[in-house]
């Protein structure tokens, strides 16, 4: 297992109890809205509690087998089958329910939303995708330029000197080294054009937990890896990447073209 692998897993298995505590919940809840109803219901039909028992029972068990299948995904890491219809779920449909769960039961939002991209990476990661270079973007947030950097990189990348300052010339760096273009994007506006633009098929995206978040549900059906940034000088001003965790997900999900990268700028 890889060292961000190890990182992942208590983030993982945070979100894997919430799908527990909330197929629990289902359970309980289509077992009482089954039990005190049908009190009444016998009274219009003797059978009408068995119908409508029998119902809830398929929803149950449709609700309740899907998280399962969900968490024997995450904890084999085997790509099961229903895969895509599962990663709908979770990102489109269980997110918000869950993060409130997590809320309710105290749980910062940080962590839950750490823990939503730990799960969605593993999603991510049991598709063993490889994608061409050319398909593939790095996409940055512009907090991780120097602040203090007089060239206008948003628009351009390249445009930057490579000074060295700010982890912009390393990635560029992996960027050139695999033949990707890589994107700056001052919001998810921008984001959403750049990715319109350039149509790739995977995005490797740097950011902090409250935009990897909603870009990875903004880019749904599109597969993203979320590398969360480092802010230790606070939020949104020169945050830092580690470059060995953006350079192993390139590792394992592209296909470098040498060709490429020959034209990057140098
Ligand atoms: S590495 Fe590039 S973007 Fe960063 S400070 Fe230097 S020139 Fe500016």
């Amino acid at each position: 297992m890889t060292n961000s692998e190890h990182r992942q897993q208590p983030r993982k298995r945070l979100f894997i109890l919430l799908l527990g505590a909330a197929g629990s919940l289902v359970l309980g809840l289509a077992f009482l809205l089954w039990w005190v109803p049908s009190v009444g219901l016998e009274n219009i039909h003797p059978a009408l509690p068995l119908v409508f028992g029998a119902i809830l029972a398929v929803l149950a068990v449709a609700i309740v087998g899907g998280l399962g299948l969900l968490i024997l995904t995450l904890l084999t890491g085997h790509d099961l089958f229903l895969l895509q219809p599962l990663r709908a779920l979770v990102v489109r449909y269980l997110f918000p329910g869950i993060i409130s769960l997590g809320r309710l039961l105290g749980i910062e939002r940080d962590l839950l939303q750490q823990s939503f991209i730990a799960l969605n990476n593993q999603l991510v990661h049991t598709r063993k995708l490889r994608v061409p270079a050319a398909r593939t973007l790095i996409l940055l947030p512009h907090c991780i330029q120097m602040f203090d950097c007089a060239i206008k990189i948003t628009g351009d990348v390249e445009k930057c000197v490579r000074c060295g300052q700010c982890d912009i010339s390393g990635l560029l760096g992996l960027a050139q080294k695999f033949g990707i273009e890589m994107a700056v994007a001052t919001g998810g506006t921008l984001a959403r054009k750049i990715i319109v633009e350039k149509r790739p098929k995977l995005i490797v995206a740097v950011a902090c937990e409250r935009d990897l978040t909603s870009g990875i549900r903004d880019a749904y059906p599109l597969p993203v890896i979320g590398i969360l940034n480092k802010r230790p000088n606070g939020p949104c001003f020169n945050t830092q990447v580690l470059l060995p965790e953006v350079e192993q997900a390139l590792n394992e999900y592209v296909v470098p073209e040498p060709k490429k990268a020959d034209e990057v700028k140098k």
